[in-house]
């Protein structure tokens, strides 16, 4: 297993900080992963994907790895239902296409989202009411520390919110993740904005679904190939009642969703818009025009100068209304 010197970390990351990995290896499969994790025990690790939901604010002196797994596999189908296996490395929307070709519903709604299959379980990607956890059976991973193949089901991964166990121990490098999919589909109107692109069609077939997504995510987020950014920056903040209230006697318009528990979640878009940030630029970084959760770069390779803004935007919407927003992305 080769493992390679001071390499630049730059086309790795979709905000294209720079910073140097002194040691780099993209394992092939498992048998590789253990094998490099057993050689460098002492090294700091630190695991990326495709890299659009981290960036650099300093050289990492240690050892980066970037999981090569490959393939997507049928592990068992029915009438009803199939099981795929699909290798950390492979691109997300790759998967979600073939899905969709294959007429195997349940990722639909997840495509365009940039990324590794085996980032997917980490902060349990979502959008349009939809979360991966919810086909997840199993994912597979290799333990930092000791170098052992490990399985975790659904229940053990502690799915929640952009939330997960790897994400919270960060101890387990994923190297492949299995599906349950159904074979046939019915749409359920959830989203006004995905109906109304779907032009009221209330029997939309997978790929209608799938290239409405596209067509509105294309229209509303822009293309980290053209203007670098990590998509969504922050969470939305979940407040207690008494939040709430406070928030709404002083911004009487606030989004809320109930999530139970009695609790609501806002959106951290609004809070940053009424802050006064949206389209607002700081030097090479702001936020972008269209979409006030969105950090974009316009042209610093320094992710410290990323991260006094993330610190800036948090600092004033803490001092306008009181809520700390989470970021989302890892700042390395
Ligand atoms: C334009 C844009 C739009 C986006 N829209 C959405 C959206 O709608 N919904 C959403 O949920 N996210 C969205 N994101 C965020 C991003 O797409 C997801 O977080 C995605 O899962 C990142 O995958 P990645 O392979 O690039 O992970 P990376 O950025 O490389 O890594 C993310 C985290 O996962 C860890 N990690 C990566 N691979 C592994 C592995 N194999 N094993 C263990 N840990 C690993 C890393 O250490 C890091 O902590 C968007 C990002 C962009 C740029």
């Amino acid at each position: 297993m080769i493992t390679q010197h001071n390499i630049q970390l730059q086309p790795y990351n979709s905000f294209k900080t720079k910073a140097v990995a002194r040691l780099f290896s993209e394992p092939a499969n498992a048998e590789e992963l253990s094998e490099i994790l057993n050689r460098f025990p002492e090294e700091k690790k630190l695991i990326l994907g495709a890299g659009y939901n981290l960036f650099f604010t300093e050289d990492f002196d240690g050892l980066v790895i970037r999981p090569a797994m490959k393939g997507i596999y049928l592990i068992w189908e029915n009438d009803r239902e199939v099981e795929l296996e699909a290798g950390a490395a492979e691109d997300w929307d790759h998967l979600v296409e073939w899905t969709v070709k294959n007429g195997y519903a349940g990722l639909e709604n997840l495509s365009l989202i940039p990324g590794s299959v085996g980032a997917s379980p980490v902060q349990n990607i979502g959008a349009y009411g939809r979360e991966v956890s919810e086909c997840i059976t199993l994912v597979n991973t290799v333990d930092v520390q000791s170098g052992e193949r490990k399985s975790f089901t659904t229940d053990q991964c502690d799915f929640s919110y952009r939330d997960s166990i790897f994400k919270q121990n960060r101890d387990q490098v994923i190297t492949s993740v299995r599906f349950r999919l159904e074979k046939s589909y019915t749409y359920l109107e959830k989203y006004v904005d995905l109906s109304r692109e779907l032009n009221s069609n209330t029997n939309p077939t997978l790929s209608q679904v799938r290239e409405a997504i596209i067509r509105i995510r294309t229209r509303k987020l822009p293309d980290p190939e053209k203007l670098p950014n990590a998509g969504s920056f922050f969470k939305n903040p979940i407040l207690t009642s008494k939040e709430k209230e406070s928030l709404v006697s002083l911004l009487p318009d606030l989004p809320l969703y109930t999530t139970g528990g009695n609790r609501f979640k806002t959106s951290a878009a609004y809070l940053i818009e009424k802050a006064g940030y949206k389209g607002m630029r700081r030097g090479l970084v702001g936020v972008y025009d269209q979409h006030a959760l969105i950090i974009v770069n316009h042209g610093t390779d320094s992710g410290s100068e990323i991260a006094a803004f993330v610190k800036e935007v948090q600092q004033e919407v803490f001092r306008q209304y009181g809520v700390m927003l989470e970021p989302e992305v890892w700042i390395f």
